[in-house]
C-alpha cells in the first residue's frame, strides 16, 4: 500500500500521521477469500454491512472497473468510516495509489483549492512504467541453444547458465558470424533483448526473428527461455501521475517532492503529461493504475469544491473518490440550502452511497481492547467492563481516549495495569461531550459570548 497525504506543509502531513495511528490496529477489510466479513478480523470488528459493500468496491478498484466513480461513507460519529478507508487502503497493495485527506486541508493559504484537489486526484494516479533495461554485465543469463550451433546436431536443447561473459561473447560472435560474418571482438558490448530473438552488438541490432524464420530451421539456434528473460530485463516503476507533474515542472523541479513545496502546477505541464501519458499506454509502455482519493469530512469542502469533483470525475485520468462525512441534512458549504450530509444533489446522485450503524456494547468492547492491545496498556477485566459502559453511554472514540489518559494514572501509582480506580479518575479529570454541555449551560455566564461579553454571574 503506497498511501500518499496531503504533504504540502509539515501540519498536515502531522494531521494525516495522526489520523492513520489512531488507526494502526487496522491491517485490512477482514474479509474472507469471498469477500464475507469475518465478526473480528485485521483489527475490524463488527459493522458486517458496510465492510461487505467496501469489499465489493475493493473488487472493482482491483479490476479496475470503477474508475470516475464515488463513493460516500455516511454514518454517525465514530462508527468507522475512516476506520474502513483504512481498511480498504490496507487491502489494496503496494501498486495501488491510495490518497487520504480531511475536507478542510484545501482551504490552504498557499494553494488554490482546486489546485490543491487537483494534487490531490493526481496523486491517487498511478502510472505503471515499463522500462526494457540493457543486459548487464556479470549478470546471470540463461539461455538455450539448439546443439546445432556447437554440434551440428538438430535435436536437443543445451542449457548454459553462465555470469561469464566471455561465453556471451563466443555464443554471440558465432551468431552474429553466422547471421552477418562480422566478428565479435573482445570489449564489444552483446545484449541478448527480449524472450528469443534480438542480438546487438554496439547497439545495432543483427538479427530478428523473422530472420531466423528466413533463414530455416537450422539455424534459429538461439531460444532464450521467455520468462526468465523478460523478468531479468523489464523493469516496472509505478509513479503517480502528480509526481511526474513536478519533475516536470520548470519551476518546481524534482526537489519540491521531499521538500512537499510543490506551489501551483501550470495546467499546460499537466496537459503535455496527459498527452504523453496517453501515448505511452497506447504504445503499451505504460498502465494506467486508477486508484483511491479518500476525503474525510467531506462537508467541510464547499460547492465550488464540488462542482469541481464532479468535473474531475470525469476526466480521462480519474480515480475512485471515497468520501466520509457524519452529517445529516446539512447546508451545503458557500449556498444557502440544505441538502442530505451537506453534499450537492448532483453529486450525490452520482455517489454509491454505504451507511455506517453504531455498535453494540460488546463490539466496543471488542474495540476497546483491540486499541489497550494496539496500545500495548494492560486493562483488569472490570476496567474494561467500566470502559466498554463508559463507551456506550458516551462515544467510543472517547472511551477509547481514556485508555492512554488512565494509563498514565495508573503509572503515577506505580501499577503497571489500569484497574477500575483508574478509568474512574481519568472519566473525572476529562469530561466527555455531554457533560461538557451540561457545564457550559451551567456556567455559561462566566464565559466569553459571541459579543465578547462577559457576564459574571452574581454570587453563585
Ligand atoms: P467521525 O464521523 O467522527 O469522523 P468515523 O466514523 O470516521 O468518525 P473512526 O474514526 O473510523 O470513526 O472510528 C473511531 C475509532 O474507532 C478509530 O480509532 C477507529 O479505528 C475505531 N473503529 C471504528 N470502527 C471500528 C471497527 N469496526 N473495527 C475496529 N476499530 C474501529
Amino acid at each position: 500500500m503506497s498511501i500518499q497525504t496531503s504533504d504540502s506543509n509539515s501540519n498536515d502531513y502531522g494531521k494525516a500521521l495522526s489520523l492513520i495511528a489512531a488507526h494502526s490496529h487496522i491491517s485490512g477489510l477482514g474479509l474472507d477469500e469471498h469477500l464475507q466479513p469475518k465478526a473480528t478480523s485485521q483489527g475490524m470488528v463488527g459493522q458486517t454491512q458496510a465492510r461487505r459493500a467496501a469489499g465489493v468496491i475493493l473488487k472493482m478498484v482491483q479490476n479496475g472497473t470503477i474508475a470516475g466513480r464515488a463513493v460516500l461513507l455516511a454514518g454517525p460519529p465514530s462508527t468507522g468510516k475512516t476506520a474502513l478507508a483504512m481498511g480498504l487502503s490496507q487491502s489494496l497493495g503496494q501498486d495501488v495509489p491510495f490518497t487520504a485527506i480531511a475536507g478542510s486541508e484545501i482551504f490552504s493559504l498557499e494553494l488554490s483549492k482546486t489546485e490543491a484537489l487537483t494534487q490531490a486526484f493526481r496523486k491517487s494516479i498511478g502510472v505503471k512504467i515499463k522500462e526494457e533495461t540493457e543486459m548487464i554485465e556479470g549478470e546471470v543469463v540463461e539461455i538455450q541453444i539448439d546443439k546445432s550451433i556447437t554440434g551440428g546436431h538438430k535435436q536437443g536443447k543445451l542449457t548454459i547458465k553462465t555470469t561469464d561473459m566471455e561465453t556471451i561473447y563466443e555464443l554471440g560472435s558465432k551468431m552474429i558470424e553466422g547471421l552477418t560474418k562480422e566478428k565479435v571482438l573482445a570489449g564489444d558490448v552483446i545484449s541478448i533483448d527480449k524472450a528469443s530473438v534480438k542480438i546487438t552488438k554496439l547497439g545495432r541490432s543483427f538479427a530478428r526473428s523473422r530472420d531466423y524464420d528466413a533463414m530455416g530451421a537450422d539455424t534459429r539456434f538461439v531460444q532464450c527461455p521467455e520468462g526468465e528473460l523478460q523478468k531479468r530485463k523489464s523493469v516496472v516503476h509505478t509513479v503517480s501521475l502528480h509526481e511526474i507533474d513536478v519533475i516536470n515542472s520548470r519551476t518546481q523541479g524534482f526537489l519540491a517532492l521531499f521538500t512537499g513545496d510543490t506551489g501551483e502546477i501550470r495546467s499546460e505541464v499537466r496537459d503535455q503529461i496527459n498527452t504523453k501519458v496517453a501515448e505511452w499506454k497506447e504504445e503499451g509502455k505504460a498502465d494506467i493504475v486508477p486508484g483511491v482519493l479518500f476525503i474525510d469530512e467531506v462537508h467541510m469542502l464547499d460547492i465550488e469544491c464540488f462542482s469541481f469533483i464532479n468535473r474531475a470525475l470525469e476526466d480521462e485520468f480519474a480515480p475512485i473518490v471515497v468520501m466520509a462525512t457524519n452529517r445529516g441534512i446539512s447546508k451545503t458549504r458557500g449556498t444557502n440550502y440544505k441538502s442530505p450530509h451537506g453534499l450537492p444533489l448532483d453529486l450525490l446522485d452520482r455517489s454509491i452511497i454505504i451507511t455506517t450503524q453504531n455498535y453494540n456494547e460488546q463490539e466496543i468492547k471488542t474495540i476497546l481492547s483491540i486499541r489497550a492491545q494496539e496500545e500495548e496498556v494492560e486493562l483488569a477485566t472490570e476496567a474494561l467492563d467500566l470502559l466498554t459502559k463508559i463507551g456506550t453511554e458516551t462515544s467510543l472514540r472517547y472511551a477509547s481516549n481514556l485508555i492512554s489518559v488512565s494509563q498514565q494514572i495508573a503509572q503515577k501509582r506505580k501499577s503497571n495495569s489500569i484497574e477500575v480506580v483508574d478509568i474512574k479518575r481519568a472519566y473525572l479529570l476529562f469530561l466527555d461531550s455531554s457533560r461538557s454541555v451540561k457545564f457550559l449551560q451551567e456556567y455559561q455566564p462566566q464565559y466569553i459570548d459571541d459579543q465578547g461579553n462577559v457576564q459574571i454571574a452574581s454570587g453563585e
